[in-house]
């Protein structure tokens, strides 16, 4: 109690009510049902419980659909923050969200559709197959990617760290094709196909008043497509949702998410000439009265610590 009343305390001051408000967008991935030991620092239901009880004691968490209005016209509340979700897992409905509705908040899930109902992205088919790999060793001479030690937990994670980054700007096509080869090379056996929401999974989080966000459908590197593919991509997961929730969808986060990087202003644009009324990157930081609003920063504590939660967002409240 007197650690969240300093905490607000400072929160007032890096982030007041008005015009010099400043909006922290915090973005998750998944949340598991027990520690994963090749991704320690993952929250579990257990820690994200804990990081959404200490949310609700230092700020004002508001759904992302309203914020938009209030940060241009200078109105947001002091310490005012945004809970997202990207990419569509299972574990979104079924573990993370039980635990928003305890504490009364609101989040945005950005859903890639393509792997919906079974699919797999190609991050987890790369991480599901060293993780069931009974080999020692990965070759991966072929691939041009050499060889890497499996041996152990620690091993894999830091195999997996390096694999990841290099096959995730291939072509789409070529991407897919890597990961499917990577899998058959680490003898794994069977892949979890249930990593994802399916449909009714879906509807039954929007049902549960959370607001659905588009993510395009097969999470490709924006910057990476021309204009049309680039336009489809981002179209084909905006209209897949509206006629799956029978809703409009407003707001859009890129994949990947770094600017300059993995988008750029072009797609920006495309997105903004879709119709959707703001969008998020991966760039970490806080939104001001003056952010664009297609290309809104965001943020998590990356420590696992609870200590640590808090203070690490009023530290990216200074970014
Ligand atoms: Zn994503």
């Amino acid at each position: 109690m007197i650690a969240s009343s300093i905490y607000k305390l400072i929160g007032n001051a890096l982030s007041p009510a008005g015009r010099r408000a400043r909006l922290s967008i915090l973005i998750y991935h998944r949340v598991l049902a027990d520690t994963d030991p090749l991704f320690p620092n993952e929250p579990t239901a257990a820690s994200f419980d804990r990081q959404m009880a200490l949310l609700k004691s230092v700020f004002t968490v508001l759904p992302l659909h309203e914020v938009g209005v209030h940060l241009q016209a200078g109105t947001l509340p002091a310490r005012a923050a945004c809970i997202t979700f990207d990419d569509g897992y299972a574990d979104n409905l079924t573990l993370a969200t039980p635990i928003l509705k305890k504490h009364g908040l609101h989040a945005t899930f950005f859903i890639a559709t393509a792997y919906l109902n079974g699919g797999r992205m190609f991050n987890d088919t790369v991480i599901e197959a060293i993780r069931r790999s009974p080999l020692r060793t990965l070759n991966l001479d072929e691939l041009g990617l050499g060889k890497f030690d499996i041996s152990g937990n620690e091993a894999k994670a830091r195999a997996i760290g390096q694999i990841l980054p290099q096959v995730k700007y291939l072509p789409l096509g070529a991407r897919e094709q890597a990961a499917a080869r990577i899998a058959e090379l680490t003898q794994c056996g069977p892949l979890p196909d249930d990593l994802m929401m399916t449909t009714g999974q879906l509807q039954a989080l929007h049902a549960a008043g959370m607001e659905i966000g588009g993510h395009t459908a097969r999470h490709p590197i924006l910057a990476k497509l021309d204009a049309d593919a680039a336009r489809t991509e981002i179209a084909a997961g905006k209209t897949f949702l509206e006629q799956t929730l029978n809703t409009p969808i407003r707001l859009f986060a890129y994949p990947n998410g770094k600017p300059g990087t993995d988008y750029r202003p072009e797609q920006a644009a495309i997105v903004r000439e879709l119709g959707f009324d703001a969008a998020v990157s991966t760039q970490w930081g806080s939104a001001t009265q003056s952010s664009d609003p297609f290309q809104l920063p965001r943020f998590t504590p990356w420590s696992s610590k609870p200590a640590r939660f808090v203070p690490m967002l009023l530290g990216n409240l200074r970014r």
